[in-house]
């Protein structure tokens, strides 16, 4: 049961054996990699010193791709192939998103399992989409940290169900990066606050992010680090906070119809001013539209507080359900843990400290603390540090369970479960002779069916005709460290077995995966075979004029046969110079030194010979 093991500060192994592991927080709005140097974890800066990548990424029209700053800047001119918020969509289908969807300005794909991304380069889901900005981090990790990456924690809100995290490993995969394991974004938090300040006692995590609100409950005791419950909104976060301001200024600058460039300068200058309130009592804005219109308004740190105070209440009511899920009351709370960007507003630390009746600790960068956590886990995991006192136990955040006859909703695994952890339930058959069984996964805690998430169906074959009734058929629901689902089926009565497994299905299949992940090798090893082609046309081309030359020179020292020979070695080069691979360069040019060799031996003795025409042997 013990999932994570967490060493002192200070015990890292002997520096030779030190595994280049890192921690990665895939946010929503920014990314960041950190990693333990000398024994404390730092985010790893870009080579102009910032740390935080934006999450954007940009398909470019010369077929290279944007990803960070330079494609947020240039979102606004380039939005249908400018990728923001992949997170949003990550291990969902359009379906999953109805309302969201119309907000985003993309052509999305018409598939019914995955969010597809019309972009000049074709077709991105967001599992490409955020593989691209792993690989940007997991590169810049490797030039910082001077080696190969031994693997990665990556980070997920605790709210992301089995698809999500499936389809956010995938990404992982997709850049080439070895996934330690997965971790929940408070529980990350947590662990670079619980290991700073060793406490016992209840804390509470407040993440308020670009886009999702998560709240944990954990608790720390005797050496026990538990995540008691989770709660949170996966569509409240600071972009609902520039939306509002947006709103608010198209009304007062009486603005209505802006075209989409338009909309967007307008909703990024809303942010910038909303961050800008955060240190100052009032900013004013300025802008120049695409039809030369000069807009100009001035907001004050009031205004925005009154406009977004609703969203700022909308963010507590996670907090009680959280604190009632964990069968908590708020005097229980020793601390509160702010974590994300948008906990910098003075109103969201205001309602927070008074809804606790406590300052919240929030002495870590709240944009940095996720990942310098799970920089802290990687550390761990990659076995740098020996095992120490603290144990980490993650929950499930929805319950698992299948579909029982008249379409109600079976719970095997509660939400809030410690993981891992595996369950069985023994089902039966309706009918007499039934030979089959329909076993259908969800996850939610309805009652209905059609109120929870399908994720998963799977029929059991084989089970002997008999009494309905009388067989038994035992499901057993399976989740792993990384929060990930596998269901099996086995009849039991008569000794027959039959049994399947599944993995959840979400957008992609593991065939589409592995075909992207062969496609991207093939690309890889075509590259490489390119490379080594062109360095042997170089070679061949020396060698050819080197020869050319000693001819013109020198031919008159080979014979008939000779001459003939090292003619048809040119000859069977330059043709391989045409179309032949790498290889077959090297072997002609081979052929060709071997060839030469005796022309060779000839030219160095009539070097030889000339060189000394006219010299006494004194004189050498
Ligand atoms: P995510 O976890 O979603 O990637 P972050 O934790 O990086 O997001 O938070 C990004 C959000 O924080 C954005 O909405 C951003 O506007 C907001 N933010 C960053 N700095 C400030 C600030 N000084 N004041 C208010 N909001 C801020
Ligand atoms: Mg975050």
């Amino acid at each position: 049961m013990a999932l994570l093991q967490i060493a002192e500060p200070g015990m890292s192994a002997a520096p030779h054996q030190h595994r280049l592991a890192v921690g990665i927080d895939l946010g929503t709005t920014n990314s960041l990699v950190a990693a333990v140097k000398s024994g404390s974890a730092v985010c790893l800066p870009d080579e102009n010193g910032r740390v935080t990548l934006p999450s954007v990424v940009r398909y470019l029209s010369d077929g290279q791709i944007g990803i960070g700053h330079e494609a947020l800047a240039e979102q606004p001119t380039d939005p249908l192939n400018t990728v923001s918020s992949a997170k949003r969509l990550i291990g969902r289908t359009l379906a999953d998103l109805s309302q969201e969807a119309h907000y985003l300005p993309y052509r999305f794909g018409q598939s019914s399992h995955v969010v597809e991304i019309n972009t000049r380069h074709g077709i991105k889901t967001p599992i490409e989409v955020s593989s691209e900005i792993l690989k940007a981090l997991k590169t810049r990790a490797e030039e910082s940290l001077g080696g190969q990456l031994t693997g990665a924690v990556i980070t997920v809100p605790a709210y992301f169900d089995d698809a999500q995290r499936q389809a956010t490993k995938d990404a992982a995969r997709l850049a080439g990066i070895n996934v330690l394991r997965l971790l929940n974004e408070p529980t990350a938090a947590a662990i670079a606050y619980g290991l700073d300040n060793g406490s016992e006692g209840t804390f509470v995590v407040y993440d308020l992010g670009g886009g999702t609100l998560d709240v944990s409950v954990l608790e720390l005791s005797k050496g026990l680090f538990q995540v008691k419950s989770t709660n949170g909104d996966s569509a409240l976060g600071g972009d609902d906070f520039d939306q509002r301001l947006f709103c608010h200024l198209l009304e007062q600058l009486g603005l209505s119809q802006l075209n989409d460039q338009d909309s967007r300068l307008l909703l990024s200058l809303a942010r910038r001013t909303k961050e800008d309130l955060t240190a100052h009592e009032q900013t004013l804005i300025e802008a120049a539209l695409s039809d030369g219109r000069q807009v100009r308004a001035t907001v004050t740190r009031q205004e925005f507080q009154e406009l977004t105070r609703h969203l700022v209440q909308k963010t507590i009511e996670p907090v009680k359900q959280a604190l009632k899920d964990a069968g908590v009351s708020k005097a229980d709370i020793k601390g509160v843990i702010m974590v994300g960007g948008s906990t910098r507003m003075p109103h969201i630390q205001q309602a927070v400290a008074t809804f606790f009746g406590q300052t919240p600790l929030n002495n870590l960068n709240p944009d940095q603390v996720v990942a310098l956590g799970a920089a802290m886990q990687a550390d761990v995991l990659a076995g740098n540090k020996t095992a120490g006192e603290w144990l980490l136990l993650d929950v499930i955040p929805l319950s698992l369970g299948l579909e029982t006859y008249g379409g109600l909703a079976e719970k095997i695994i509660p939400r809030n479960s410690t993981i891992p952890t595996a369950r069985a339930q023994d089902f039966t058959t309706f009918k007499d002779g039934q030979t089959a069984m329909t076993v259908h996964v969800v996850q939610g805690e309805r009652e209905l069916v059609s109120d929870c998430r399908s994720l998963a169906k799977f029929t059991l074959r084989g089970i002997p005709p008999m009494a309905a009734g009388a067989a038994r058929i035992r499901v057993t629901f399976q989740v792993d460290a990384d929060g990930l689902l596998s269901v099996s089926a086995q009849e039991q009565s008569t000794g027959v077995q039959a049994q399947i497994e599944v993995k959840p299905s979400y957008g992609l299949d593991d065939d589409t995966i592995t075909q992207m992940l062969k496609d991207s090798m093939a690309n890889a090893a075509g590259d490489m075979a390119a490379r080594a082609r062109a360095e042997a046309v170089v070679e061949a081309e020396s060698l050819l004029d080197a020869v050319a030359a000693a001819l013109e020179l020198d031919a008159d020292l080979l014979d008939e046969a000779e001459l003939t020979a090292i003619r048809s070695s040119i000859a069977a080069l330059e043709g391989r110079l045409k179309n032949g691979t790498a290889q077959d360069i090297r072997a002609a040019v081979s052929a060709l030194g071997a060839s030469t060799d005796n022309f060779a031996a000839k030219r160095m003795n009539r070097n030889i010979q000339r060189a000394l025409a006219g010299q006494s042997i004194d004189d050498i």
